[in-house]
């Protein structure tokens, strides 16, 4: 048995640790006790917890139904269980605690529930930021690191995506393969420094030009990039890579080491393709890197185009 001594200790006990006790009698629905630290932790005074409805008005608008619910039926059911939610706080602010809640029966019929709530504010934030942090975790690993444009994963998961619509469409797919002319005596002569603006720079241009929104730009890797054209035939492809040579040629940065003239230059390799059982996703860029070789032995500052061996041959630079 607990003398009034020990009942002192154990008042003492409740109300000093973090948990804050409650009791709530079942058949009225009134609470009968809840520990003093409920000030503390919304502000309410002990004495505004009357009834049931004064905890569930008190729960946030996005938890509320759904927790009452589930507490009332396992209480009637005589199921001990346990919440999350956000409470209100005489302030009109928000925090978020764990209600665990024990059911006590008698002869089959639900009585009473004794319980705790914990402040569990610390933990959801914790969590919250855990959930930032991995959502720019995911999208950092899709984008270059030096950059910014697309890296080579997004391009292959963008490939996938594209080739399996281009096939169920039966539409074309284009895909332009760009590399920088004579980057390594750019290096070679600038600075690997220098070197990585230069490819700041070429990225940021090309990326421009990506005009529709399914048009996809990414780094490849080191200095080469793709272009990826969905429901783009061959006439636009072209256009699109001589907007490229183009745009890269208007930056004029100066490339002395070049043998193609005094700025800094692109070569480019197009494919076009109709998705079929005759060919494969591979086979868009194996084609456009083929193609991109050919115009660099035609030369550099060009790009060729798989269907048709005639090479575009742009004016030389002048100087
Ligand atoms: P080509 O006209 O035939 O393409 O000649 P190239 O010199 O551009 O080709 P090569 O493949 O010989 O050299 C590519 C150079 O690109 C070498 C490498 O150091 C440079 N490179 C690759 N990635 C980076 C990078 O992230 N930063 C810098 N600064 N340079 C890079
Ligand atoms: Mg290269
Ligand atoms: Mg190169």
């Amino acid at each position: 048995m607990i003398d009034h001594a020990d009942e002192d200790v154990y008042k003492t006990l409740l109300e000093s640790t973090k948990a804050i006790p409650w009791k709530i009698n079942w058949e009225t629905k009134a609470f009968e006790y809840i520990g003093p630290q409920i000030e503390d932790l919304l502000g309410w005074s002990r004495e505004s917890w009357a009834t049931a409805q004064d905890w569930i008005d008190r729960i946030h608008e996005a938890e509320r139904e759904r927790t009452a619910h589930n507490c009332i039926a396992l209480s009637e059911d005589g199921v001990d269980h346990e919440a999350d939610y956000r409470a209100l706080t005489a302030e009109g602010d928000y925090v978020w605690v764990r209600d665990v809640v024990h059911v006590i029966r008698d002869k089959g019929v639900t009585k009473a529930l004794v319980g705790f709530i914990f402040d569990i504010s610390e933990r959801k934030a914790m969590e919250e930021e855990l959930r930032q942090a991995n959502k720019k975790l995911e999208m950092l690993s899709f984008q270059d690191g030096l950059t910014g444009v697309a890296n080579r994963r997004l391009y292959d998961e963008t490939l996938d995506r594209e080739w399996a619509r281009a096939m169920r469409n039966g539409s074309t797919i284009s895909l332009i393969v760009i590399d920088i002319d004579h980057f390594k005596d750019y290096n070679d002569q600038c600075g690997h420094l220098q070197g990585d603006e230069c490819l700041k720079l070429v990225a940021g241009a090309l990326q421009e030009i990506v005009s529709r929104s399914t048009d996809f730009f990414a780094r490849y890797g080191g200095e080469e990039f793709v272009l990826l054209l969905p429901d783009t035939g061959r006439e636009a492809a072209r256009d699109i890579a001589e907007r490229c040579r183009r745009k890269v040629l208007d930056l004029s940065i100066p490339h002395p080491a070049s043998s193609v003239g005094q700025v800094l230059t692109i070569s480019a390799g197009v494919s076009s393709l109709v998705p079929g059982e005759a060919n494969s996703r591979s086979d868009l860029f194996r084609i456009a890197d083929r193609m991109l070789y050919q115009a660099k032995r035609n030369g550099r500052n060009r790009f060729a185009c798989s269907w048709s061996q005639s090479l575009v041959s742009p004016k030389l630079l002048e100087g």
